[in-house]
């Protein structure tokens, strides 16, 4: 397929222009100038009146190399951002009421070799094993105690994967003032007008509501919601996915800080929908996602403020969503990142990791010399996979319930699931074995954790599990379960831990 708009295509691009500071627009700008300095020039235009979303304060493990490769220190960082430490989510509520399970980002268990460990800890079970998967599992153990340290080690059995639960309006602050040092140029102003080339349709310049003029080669389109460039200007159209994940609205609140943060963040399922709890250093970030077809407003905002921990400190702010992504993610010379590209509600913390995403796929594909169909191809069916996945996992939290309250825990019940998400429960039901795909950002053991907290045990196990005779196969689980114990002797509680390593 040959883009009809070749003059364009091969001019060398010289001007990146980012639209929008939010997260997702300082996250672009901060890398690209990372990394293109010597080629681009960098500018970003953001409106203050406009503002930001505004929430957004957990992440995924991914986010270490993102500020890694920036050179950010993670100290200054935890202690600018008012970050915690974040090693799983707790689910309450999910499967039915009155149970919980952890989805960490450790792996349970150890390589043995033949097949994943689940096999083995499967047969264990059936041989009258009583500890839980998780008991094999660091970040689990560390959750139930409230501690965590950074351990040291080479060894996988020792690692504790982590996140972040940090300030995303400070987050944003900070790669701001790394970004400007760095050279990029930041506008302040409305963008009212876009222009474009009459013959290729191509993005030619903004125009803010003073007049300014800002040109550029190629434009990032981090508008939010609002998608200025991609939808209003491009006509890119947005894929509706509610008939999957039907919640379009959530209430946000900020409350007091707790007396004691807990290294993990809350998702509390409600009768239409589910509550999260995020611990930052300074406060708590609160909030209730819905479905306004099973819930209003009113019912939503009192499920929310009979259920917060401590007492709020701003007032509730509602807001709309549609879930679902733009078609394509990348048309002519432009590159939606952020909200622009899509939303998939906050359930397993992905949207800051989808911005990372883009921005390094986009510079994998960075088009200096001129853009080129075949990239802009390989780009959107990556990103559209990616998407694809993250909307299924966070579906099978959903699909996978035993509530018996509500018309919404049914209906989600009995929704007709996508082809490759039937077909990975199923197989997992039948024969406890998960598939991976190249571009799920979630890994076995978070499909394996998530099937199983949600009440999925196989029927079966991989024979390979057999290997081990009956009383070596119990031995074995033992010492694992002592290994994993290992690095509890230097854990501290997890306030502790802030206060001695980033010093608040
Ligand atoms: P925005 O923050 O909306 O930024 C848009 C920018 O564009 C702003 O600077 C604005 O001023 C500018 N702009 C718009 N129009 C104009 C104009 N005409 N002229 C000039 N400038 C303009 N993600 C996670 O990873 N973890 C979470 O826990 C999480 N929780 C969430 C909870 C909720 C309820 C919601 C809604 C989202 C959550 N997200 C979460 C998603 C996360 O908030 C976003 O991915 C992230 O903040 C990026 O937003 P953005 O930069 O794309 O958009």
């Amino acid at each position: 397929m040959q883009d009809s708009s070749t003059s364009t295509a091969h001019k060398p691009i010289k001007k990146v222009v980012v639209a929008g500071g939010g997260t997702a627009g300082w996250m672009a700008a901060a890398l690209l100038q990372k990394v293109l300095h010597k080629e681009v020039e960098i500018e970003l235009v953001e409106s203050e009146d406009i503002g930001i979303v505004g929430v957004g304060e957990a992440t995924i493990p991914p986010i270490q190399t993102f500020n890694q490769f920036l050179g950010v220190d993670e100290k200054e960082f935890l202690r600018e951002t008012n970050g915690t430490i974040k090693l799983a989510i707790k689910f309450d509520n999910w499967k039915k009421q009155g149970d919980s399970y952890f989805h960490t980002f450790g792996a349970p268990g150890a390589n043995l070799g033949f097949c994943n460990f689940q096999h083995y800890w499967l047969r264990a079970h059936h041989q009258g094993l009583t500890q839980s998967l998780w008991d094999f599992d660091i970040n689990y153990l560390c959750c139930k105690s409230e501690v965590f340290n950074k351990i040291n080690t080479q060894n996988p059995v020792y690692e504790v994967p982590y996140a972040y639960h940090f300030d995303s309006a400070l987050y944003g602050r900070y790669l701001r003032k790394r970004a400007e040092k760095g050279g990029v140029k930041r506008t302040e102003g409305i963008i009212e007008h876009i222009q474009t080339d009459n013959e290729t349709g191509y993005i030619q310049s903004l125009q803010l509501s003073n007049g300014t003029q800002i040109q550029g080669d190629l434009f990032i389109d981090c508008t939010g919601t609002r998608a200025l460039l991609i939808q209003q200007t491009l006509g890119v159209e947005y894929e509706d996915w509610s008939n999957l994940l039907p919640a379009n609205t959530a209430l946000a609140v900020q409350t007091e800080r707790f007396d004691k943060t807990l290294p993990y963040t809350r998702s509390i399922a409600h009768k239409a929908g589910w509550q999260w709890r995020i611990p930052l250093t300074h406060r708590n970030g609160n909030g209730i996602v819905f479905c306004s077809d099973y819930l209003s407003d009113e019912e939503a905002e009192q499920t929310l403020l009979g259920n917060l921990a401590s007492a709020p400190v701003n007032d509730l702010r509602k807001i709309s969503f549609k879930t679902g992504r733009t078609q394509k993610q990348w048309h002519k010379n432009v590159i939606a990142v952020g909200l622009s590209s899509g939303f998939l509600e906050p359930l397993e913390s992905t949207s800051i990791h989808l911005i990372q995403s883009a921005i390094v796929r986009l510079l994998k594909l960075f088009p200096h010399q001129g853009i080129k169909q075949s990239a802009i191809d390989l780009y959107n069916e990556e990103s559209k996979v990616e998407y694809e996945t993250i909307r299924d996992f966070i579906v099978l939290h959903y699909v996978v319930n035993e509530r018996d309250d509500s018309d919404f825990w049914h209906d989600m019940r009995a929704l007709k699931l996508p082809h490759r998400l039937q077909q990975k429960i199923d197989v997992f039901k039948e024969v406890g074995t998960i598939f991976n795909d190249q571009h799920d950002i979630f890994r076995d053991a978070s499909w394996l954790q998530v099937m199983m907290g949600q009440g999925i045990m196989p029927q079966d196990y991989h024979p390979a599990a057999n290997v081990l005779p009956e009383q070596q196969l119990m031995d074995t689980m033992a010492k694992i379960a002592t290994a994993k114990q290992q690095p509890m002797t230097q854990m501290l509680p997890h306030d502790e831990f802030i206060k001695k390593y980033v010093g608040v």
